[in-house]
């Protein structure tokens, strides 16, 4: 068996509209490098961290908090080795902390030989999350573990569903590099729902989820829309409506905000679409002080590859 395994851990998009906290997708053009190496000497260690800083410290890097609650409950015979080339800034908006919470626990397994399956090691990554978000999620794990489009369907037990990806789906994002911190994200969030929004949302997320299997590119189009959440959190990101009104008319089937932000996203049914909306992303900040970035990519169905 192997001892050292190299992975690509993507990005990913949460809160897909009207799929708030359940609904995610796995980008395929933007993630983390990880290195994971088998060793005698038992115990966990994070001994390389490129592309930006991070606590090298196991109970303090979101990596090492999911590798410890695999470690033992497995408690295997050797220690592990983590190296993590950061390709995805945290706090941007697209799983950064997913990332790595669900790459090293990934990589332990293959190299392993694959004792748990991957709703398992979503649970072991959640414990990782939870140290970035302060709450047990998988909105993020799920896609990068599993692939594709994954719902949520409940966390306590973990229920993770994984829905089809039409061909020729693409995802667009523009990143405003302002800092939008999660709680502040959240306390913006009213605690109740009004009866005809919720009814609207819950439409609008059957409706996604069916488009998406059937692979009807105009009902994504009339589903892709928030109510709910939207409406309170697009002030935290400038020129949110000119953002949105110019995916809109380069002919993006929709586009709402990426996680809790500051990144946004659009999907478009064909990448010669995509890439439309990428050149009037770049436009958007020009004459601003903010420094944004903008890509396409292909909607990844595999999840996280063995490089
Ligand atoms: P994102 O939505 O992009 O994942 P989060 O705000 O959820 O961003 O997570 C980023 C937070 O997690 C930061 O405070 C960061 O310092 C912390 N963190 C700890 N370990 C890591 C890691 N390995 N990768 C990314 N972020 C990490």
């Amino acid at each position: 068996m192997k001892d050292k395994i190299k992975i690509f851990v993507p990005g990913t998009v949460a809160n897909v509209a009207c799929g708030f906290d359940v609904l995610g997708f796995c980008l395929d053009d933007i993630g983390d490098g990880m290195t994971i190496k088998k060793v005698e000497e038992p115990g966990l260690r994070i001994t390389k961290i490129r592309g930006c800083e991070l606590p090298f410290e196991i109970d303090k890097n979101v990596a090492g908090v999911s590798a410890k609650a695999m470690y033992e409950a497995l408690n295997p015979d050797c220690g592990f080795e983590i190296e993590i080339h950061k390709g995805i800034k945290p706090g941007s908006g697209i799983g950064s902390s997913a990332a790595s919470a669900a790459g090293s626990v990934f990589g332990m397994n293959e190299l392993l030989g694959r004792p748990y399956t991957k709703l398992e090691l979503t649970a072991f990554a959640m414990k990782g999350e939870a140290l970035a978000s302060q709450s047990e999620h998988a909105d993020n794990l799920a896609p990068a573990l599993f692939g594709g489009f994954t719902l949520v369907r409940s966390v306590h037990p973990l229920d993770i569903l994984s829905i089809p990806t039409p061909d020729d789906l693409y995802a667009t994002i523009i990143y405003p590099q302002i800092e939008i911190k999660t709680a502040e994200a959240r306390a913006l969030l009213p605690e109740k729902v009004d009866l005809k929004l919720a009814i609207a949302q819950w439409a609008n997320l059957g409706s996604l989820v069916h488009g998406l299997h059937i692979g009807d590119f105009e009902l994504i189009r009339r589903s892709l829309k928030d109510v709910v959440v939207e409406p309170y959190r697009k002030q935290l990101i400038p020129k949110y409506d000119i953002i949105k009104a110019i995916a809109l008319e380069s002919g993006a089937l929709g586009c709402s905000i990426s996680g809790s932000g500051p990144s946004m996203f659009a999907l478009s049914k064909g990448k010669a679409t995509a890439e439309k909306v990428k050149s009037g992303f770049e436009t958007i900040y020009q004459d601003s002080d903010i420094d944004s970035q903008t890509l396409v990519s292909r909607i990844n169905t595999k999840g996280i590859k063995i490089l």
